[in-house]
């Protein structure tokens, strides 16, 4: 039998995560406060965060320690297999050898468990009782209840009204774990009451629910707010992924020539890029790692790099990324977890310095790719998740175009069972390709104040 699923024991899970900012060439620049322009400290960032957190955002070791508490929360769904895609590769007609890390495995359906239950686990050392957050698709929301409840602690989550409406058993699943959601723009907020006074019938926007959540715990002292992607102690946690396929692809004599993740906020990407990227920098390895994003919200293909803040209420501390600037409207294309005007400062620093590359895929190419996974290896993906997918097939036909027999290892960050009313629209023919216009992006960057 040939042995399409690499399993790692329960005993051989990473116990340290791997941070980046040890190996990086050339330094981050800092975070700023919004306010004054100066590089921000500690202490601005603890009316929200737990110290623990804070030290790792800023932290230099190579090496940090996976607390016992979290590694056994890990222990119900890691370590996650990693499967060869032996009927894609036929399917394709491709010499390559296509290997994908299934992080759909997690009770939420995502790899975004792997930070949230870091998240918790830090606060509540802390002696926090409850976690704000928001959330558009709801599976950020989802995760972040799940690791709540866990460690018994309260979850407060503001959810994209239009979401709320339109995504109701992502809700659900919150609220079966415990989670208060609201839908946002809510009364019970500053923020939130600002907008329903001009537009009473607001839909909301992930901007407004960030500005609401981070309201919420900035004013409590036994609350705290909880940020999914973009940060960097997220690309820290999210690093047992690729730690992860390392193991495994040793147990089967395999080192990848490709590294490919979708791009949203960065994290489900430097989680499985990260560890092979420490290759590359320290023994010179030949690993080509790659960002797949939408071309409805090219970040990394068409923004710059400069400093903007995180939100559009301007709550959040400024960082040095490759943005679209925040007043950056992405068109609504159905990955909503992709649609964010920025990019991790950390992948964004990577990017500059050209230690990874990235691509952006049109939505029909990225729906045609889902479909041909699902219908070879028989997993439904996240619509985010797809666009990788998408991105391994196209060096895949590459590798048979050139005759190469190169191994490709791609993140499945997801699966796409609560994306149905997206697979739907696409089987009735109405998911089309939509790019960003290059003026619009023009005059969003443009109208960024220059600080660096
Ligand atoms: C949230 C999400 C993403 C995008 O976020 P990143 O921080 O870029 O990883 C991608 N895939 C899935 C399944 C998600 O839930």
């Amino acid at each position: 039998m040939r042995e399409r699923k690499i399993i790692l024991s329960e005993k051989d899970m990473p116990k340290k995560w791997y941070n980046i900012q040890a190996d990086m060439p050339n330094p981050m620049q800092p975070p700023l406060h919004p306010g004054t322009k100066k590089p921000a400290g500690p202490e601005d960032l603890s009316p929200i965060f737990p110290m623990a957190l804070i030290e790792q955002e800023m932290s230099k070791e190579r090496w940090i320690d996976i607390p016992e508490e979290v590694l056994d929360i890990y222990s119900l769904w890691r370590p996650s297999p990693l499967h060869r895609a032996y009927n894609l590769e036929k399917a394709l007609g491709t010499p390559a050898k296509i290997y994908y890390k299934q992080e759909g495995v997690s009770p939420a359906g995502s790899h975004k468990p792997n930070t949230a239950v870091a998240q918790a686990y830090y606060n509540k050392q802390e002696g926090i009782k409850r976690l704000s957050t928001e959330t558009g698709a709801g599976q950020w929301g989802c995760s972040l209840a799940l690791a709540c409840n866990y460690f018994d602690m309260d979850c407060t989550v503001y959810m994209v009204k239009v979401s709320y409406k339109q995504k109701p058993y992502r809700r659900s699943l919150m609220e079966v774990w415990g989670a208060n959601v609201h839908a946002s723009p809510t009364d019970t907020t500053k923020s939130g009451r600002d907008v329903l006074e001009k537009t009473p019938d607001s839909l909301g926007s992930l901007g407004i629910a960030i500005s609401e959540a981070v309201e919420d715990a900035a004013g409590k002292k036994d609350t705290n707010y909880s940020l999914g992607s973009v940060l960097n102690h997220v690309m820290l946690h999210q690093s047992i992924i690729g730690l992860e396929c390392k193991e495994q692809l040793k147990m089967v004599d395999q080192y990848p020539d490709y590294v490919i993740g979708c791009c949203g906020g960065g994290s489900n990407f430097a989680g499985i890029s990260f560890p092979f990227i420490h290759d590359k920098i320290r023994d010179d390895k030949q690993v080509r790692c790659i960002g797949i994003e939408p071309l409805a919200c090219p970040s990394l293909t068409k923004g710059s790099f400069t400093y903007d803040i995180g939100d559009a209420a301007g709550f959040t501390p400024l960082m040095m990324m490759y943005t679209l600037g925040h007043d950056f409207m992405p068109p609504g294309i159905h990955a909503g977890g992709l649609r964010y005007h920025g990019q991790s400062p950390l992948v964004s620093q990577l990017h500059h310095d050209g230690l990874i590359e990235a691509r952006a895929v049109g939505q029909e190419g990225v729906f045609e790719a889902a479909l041909t996974f699902a219908r070879t290896e028989g997993i439904l993906p996240a619509p985010e998740t797809a666009h990788a997918i998408k991105g391994a097939i196209d060096v895949a036909l590459e590798c048979k175009e050139a005759g190469e027999e190169k191994t490709i290892l791609f993140n499945l960050s997801g699966h796409g069972h609560f994306d149905l009313t997206a697979y739907d629209d696409y089987l009735a023919g109405k998911i089309k390709d939509v790019e960003y216009p290059q003026e619009l992006i023009d005059e969003s960057i443009a109208s960024l104040e220059k600080i660096s």
